[in-house]
């Protein structure tokens, strides 16, 4: 295969495809400019719908619609990083956020087809300009990728987005169900302690699909699948940091070359120069700038998961109560796209100018920003690396999927967050209460502490000498020894 020219060229060219979702998509691209910073070549295949919701939503701000999402980083900063499109199976303009099953079912059965084409086409075109291509880089939750890699003669590495803690329980799969914590008609409630790596875990805080009692859905298969496909990974990369899931990690290590390599951040943590964002996004700075220091609290549930039309009044009664200044993020499908504007009667006008309610923004520049003292967050893995970044303390309301273990690892491990209700709805007086707690109370001013040394361990992982850059250097060695050797 084409690895026999790795002498002459001594380059990685690596194939990156992202899950296209945003949750998924914004670390993607930016360990792909990671990595063509390292002096790899990327060839990165985004699908056609995202590229064109992306497209759409930039044009709204930036006033220009770009054919090559990394044109400009590519010609600022030198980097080899092409750039082509594929679909995902679906029409364009499809509604994925209503067909969300029909959409997985598409990503499960029909993507894949599409993928080992382009994969195909772009394996046969090395030539002077273009090295052979040595791995594909995949998100773990895709079901085919080891498939197509070894069809290719590709090294296939396994990108991971969410902390070690959930890919280790989805990889211990077979351990939950054995031991009856998963897919029983008498479901364990006990603690889970047998997991290599994770002391004891709650069945409450496992992802929500670990605690469904019918596993037939779309995303259960997705998973399924996804979980079996990656044991035929070579490398699996994860956006989390080793100081923060230590004993987790080294128990993966025993079973895969696994590498801590995040927090993946757009370069200086700075709006991203590349179009990620699906929405266009509202600025929130002229209005923070007028708030105090900390008094502002930043409310989202990130960009996948629906709230119930009843949690959403009570958490909008309550944040009416609490008196506090917030920027809300409401996506237009927060309920349902069959639902655009559910917030209560009157909601807007009770809340006036304390509130700047909005549809999506750049959230790192609205976390950066000096007034922000809080964050009421789904728990997104993303949303809780980015609120460490900025020393913002979270209100947690896991809502689906890994939310409820990534609300563990903030509430009961690192204590740098409190929960927003014990239960799985909230009413009115646990939101403005907890939110009065998190804004002023001892417990805000506690996970505020915590956060700074979450912040301090975060950083030093990015120095030159930190873990997150030297496990990251540890698979490039490790990457050119295996394609040196195939
Ligand atoms: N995000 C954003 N603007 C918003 C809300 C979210 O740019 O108004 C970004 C956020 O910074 C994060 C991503 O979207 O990087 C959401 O990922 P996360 O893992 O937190 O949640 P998900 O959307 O996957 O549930």
């Amino acid at each position: 295969m084409a690895n026999n020219n790795i002498n002459i060229h001594e380059k990685l060219h690596a194939i990156f495809i992202a899950y296209p979702l945003q949750g998924h998509l914004i670390p993607s691209v930016h360990l792909a400019i990671k990595l063509a910073s390292q002096g790899f070549t990327i060839t990165y295949i985004n699908t056609l719908s995202v590229h064109n919701q992306t497209s759409k939503a930039q044009s709204h701000t930036a006033g220009d619609k770009n054919d090559d999402i990394f044109a400009s980083v590519r010609k600022s900063a030198g980097l080899d990083i092409r750039y082509t499109t594929v679909s995902d199976g679906l029409p364009v303009d499809f509604d994925r956020s209503l067909n969300h099953d029909t959409f997985m079912a598409a990503l499960v059965h029909v993507f894949s087809a599409h993928v080992e084409e382009v994969v195909g086409d772009i394996v046969g075109s090395s030539s002077k300009n273009t090295p052979p291509v040595t791995c594909l880089i995949a998100d773990t939750f895709f079901v085919w990728p080891s498939k197509v890699a070894k069809k290719f003669g590709l090294l296939y590495v396994s990108y991971w987005t969410e902390p070690a803690l959930v890919f280790t329980l989805y990889y211990h799969l077979h351990l939950l169900r054995n031991n009856g914590h998963f897919a029983c008609p008498d479901v364990r409630e006990d603690s889970i302690n047998y997991i290599p790596g994770i002391k004891s875990i709650e069945p409450k805080d496992m992802t929500s699909y670990l605690q469904d009692s019918d596993t037939s859905s779309i995303c259960h298969q997705l998973i399924f699948k996804a979980f079996n496909d990656v044991r035929g990974a070579d490398f699996v990369l994860c956006n989390t940091i080793q100081e923060l899931e230590r004993d987790t990690i080294s128990a993966l290590q025993n079973d895969m070359s696994f590498y801590a390599i995040g927090p993946i951040f757009p370069i200086g943590f700075a709006k991203s120069s590349v179009a990620t964002s699906l929405w266009s996004q509202s600025d929130c700075n002229h209005w923070l700038n007028s708030k105090p220091n900390g008094s502002v609290l930043y409310v989202s549930f990130g960009s996948y998961a629906h709230l119930s039309k009843q949690d959403l009044v009570e958490i909008a009664n309550g944040l009416s109560s609490s008196n506090v200044s917030f920027v809300w993020v409401l996506r237009p499908d927060i309920v349902s796209s069959d639902d655009v504007d559910p917030l209560p009667v009157g909601f807007r006008e009770e809340v006036g100018d304390r509130s700047m309610i909005i549809p999506w923004c750049s959230q790192i520049e609205v976390l950066a920003h000096r007034a922000i003292g809080g964050f009421l967050t789904h728990c997104g893995w993303n949303s809780i690396l980015e609120s460490i970044r900025c020393e913002v303390p979270l209100l947690c309301f896991p809502l689906l999927t890994d939310q409820f273990t990534n609300r563990k690892l903030v509430v009961d491990d690192w204590k740098v967050g409190i929960n927003l209700s014990n239960e799985t709805s909230v009413n009115e007086k646990e939101v403005s209460d907890n939110i009065s707690r998190l804004m002023g109370g001892k417990l805000g001013n506690d996970c505020r502490k915590a956060i700074k040394e979450l912040r301090m361990i975060m950083d030093n992982s990015l120095t030159p000498n930190g873990s997150s850059n030297r496990n990251l250097d540890q698979f490039i060695k490790d990457l050119k020894t295996r394609t040196r050797a195939a």
